[in-house]
Parts: C-alpha cells; sequence; structure tokens
C-alpha cells in the first residue's frame, strides 16, 4: 500500500494579517526543507500512478491563486526543486478579485461602517443587527459568522455575501491574485495547475445539479482556453463535497478529486475524488512539525478518547 501526505497552503508572505495570516516565508522555507529531507515528493496528479509498496510520498499544493505563491514560494520552490499543484478560481484570476472567503475578513477589518444589518432568519438572532464599539468587536463578529456562513445551504449565504458587501462599500479590494500570464509561467516551468471552481462555491453545499455543473465546467473550460490545456484535478472549495460531486467531477472529465482532511492518503484504501490533504498554517515550527509527522492528529485522538 502507498501513502501519501499531501501538504496544503493558501498565502506565503512576510506580511502579517489579523484575521487570515499568511505562512510567514521563513517557516515555508523550513516546511520544504524538512519535506524535501524527509519525504519523495511528486504532485497531487501523479498519484495515480505511484508504485504501491512505496509509504513516504508527499506533494505540496496551493489553493486560491495567491500573487505571493509566484513572489515568495516559488523562488523556494525552484531552490528545492520541488514541483507543486496550484489550484485556482477562474473568475478570481480573471477579475483579479479575491475569493469570498477573504474578501469576508477583508471587509470587517477594513470598513469604516459602524453597524450590520442582516436580517435573514437563518442567522441566529444575535447575529442580524450588530453595532460595533470597537475594531476588536468587527473582527470578533467575523470570526463567528465565518463558521455560520459555511454550515448555511450556497444560496443562502450568497443572499448574505451580497449584502455585506453592499454594506461595506466603502473598502476598496485589494489586487493580490496571479493572473494567467502567472500561471502560464508556473506551467512552462512545470507545476502543474488545476480547478478550484469558478467561484469559490462549497459545492456540497450547492441544492442545483445546474450549478454544480457550472463550476465544474466553465473553470474546467476557462483554463483550457489560457493555458491550452483541461485541468485533470478538482480541489473542491473549503473541502466541500458530496456523492453528487463525485459524480459530476467524473462526469465532466476530472480524474482526480481533492478534499482538505488532516489525514494521510491511502492507495489501497482511498478513492481517487477524496484525496486527503494536510493543511498548514502560520504556527510554530514545532506544531508544523507535528502536523507534517501526522503526530498532531495522533495525539488529538488519544485525547479524545481518553
Ligand atoms: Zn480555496
Amino acid at each position: 500500500m502507498a501513502k501519501v501526505r499531501n501538504f496544503l497552503f493558501h498565502r506565503v508572505s512576510p506580511n502579517r494579517d489579523l484575521l487570515w495570516d499568511p505562512m510567514d516565508v521563513k517557516l515555508f522555507e523550513l516546511c520544504l526543507a524538512y519535506i524535501s529531507r524527509n519525504f519523495d515528493i511528486i504532485t497531487i496528479e501523479d498519484i495515480p500512478n505511484i508504485k504501491k509498496d512505496r509509504n513516504n510520498y508527499a506533494t505540496i499544493s496551493f489553493d486560491d491563486g495567491y500573487k505571493d505563491n509566484i513572489d515568495y514560494a516559488l523562488p523556494i520552490l525552484e531552490k528545492y526543486n520541488i514541483k507543486a499543484s496550484f489550484y485556482i478560481v477562474t473568475n478570481c484570476i480573471d477579475f483579479n478579485t479575491p475569493t469570498w472567503t477573504y474578501i469576508l475578513d477583508y471587509l470587517f477589518t477594513h470598513t469604516l461602517c459602524q453597524s450590520i444589518q442582516l436580517n435573514f432568519d437563518f442567522l441566529p438572532h444575535t447575529m442580524r443587527d450588530v453595532s460595533f464599539k470597537q475594531i476588536n468587536s468587527k473582527i470578533e463578529y467575523a470570526k463567528k459568522l465565518k463558521p455560520i456562513l459555511k454550515t448555511l445551504n450556497h444560496s443562502q449565504r450568497s443572499k448574505i455575501l451580497k449584502e455585506i458587501s453592499l454594506a461595506f462599500n466603502d473598502v476598496e479590494l485589494p489586487k493580490i491574485m496571479m493572473n494567467w500570464d502567472d500561471l502560464r509561467k508556473l506551467y512552462t516551468l512545470g507545476h502543474n495547475i488545476g480547478s478550484h471552481t469558478v467561484t469559490h462555491s462549497m459545492l456540497g453545499t450547492m441544492d442545483h445539479e445546474d450549478d454544480i455543473r457550472y463550476e465544474l465546467t466553465t473553470s474546467r473550460k476557462r483554463i483550457k482556453e489560457e493555458l491550452g490545456f483541461f485541468p485533470n484535478s478538482i480541489s473542491y472549495p473549503i473541502g466541500s463535497y458530496n456523492q453528487k460531486v463525485i459524480d459530476n467531477s467524473k462526469k465532466v472529465g476530472y480524474t482526480i478529486g481533492i478534499a482538505v482532511k488532516q489525514d494521510i492518503y491511502q492507495s489501497t484504501k482511498d478513492n481517487i475524488f477524496e484525496i486527503p490533504r494536510i493543511e498548514l498554517y502560520n504556527e510554530s515550527w514545532l506544531k508544523t512539525y507535528l502536523r507534517i509527522n501526522h503526530t498532531l492528529e495522533i495525539i488529538k485522538q488519544v485525547f479524545r478518547y481518553k
């Protein structure tokens, strides 16, 4: 049985962020130095062809398509001669707008508005009409709202996001995404590019199959138009998928589906459309080291069942 540890990164930058902190460049380099010393690095797209008796494979991937990937991560990938996979949200690349998850954080940290009214019955009462006394209360509110949004269905979430964008229209969004030339450069250097949908929608929360199909096929077509090939792999935004998403991914031509789950891929038991990835964050090296070696999950399990 082959085992693969798939490591997931998002932003890599020396700049700090209050709500969603990018991984510091030095920590990123420590990760790659350690992973390249201790594992055989392949790409996620190589997984269908791996030798069955090897158990120390690792892959490196990045979701969303942030510009800092090419500015800060690429030089370190090249230094260690590592090929990675980049999963992109095609509307974010086309319009240079961040994903809705990023926008949400950014609006709450940058708006000068002192209140928000979200009169939706699917939100808890205490979240519907709130005034913010200090900057911290806005951040606290955003921290509470984000996990709630992830539990809603697609149309409910879209309504709330629209309302927040309208309310906080004093904020100009930052230009932090890669463009198609950046992606052509990565592809020419031997890295893989895959789909992360058109709008970063949580596919597993979409009721209508047409909406799922749109996210899967339109992103695929945009990548073909710009880069000249249909991507093999689909990375489900926020790791959200279900059987309907898997079936449709197969139907439209993907051969690999990628999730987010702090677990190791095992070729004999895991579905190629549910490849788990271990997300690494801007934390201490000790915690990162434990995540890389999967020890943190084992420690958590021991305490859970004690
Ligand atoms: Zn994402």
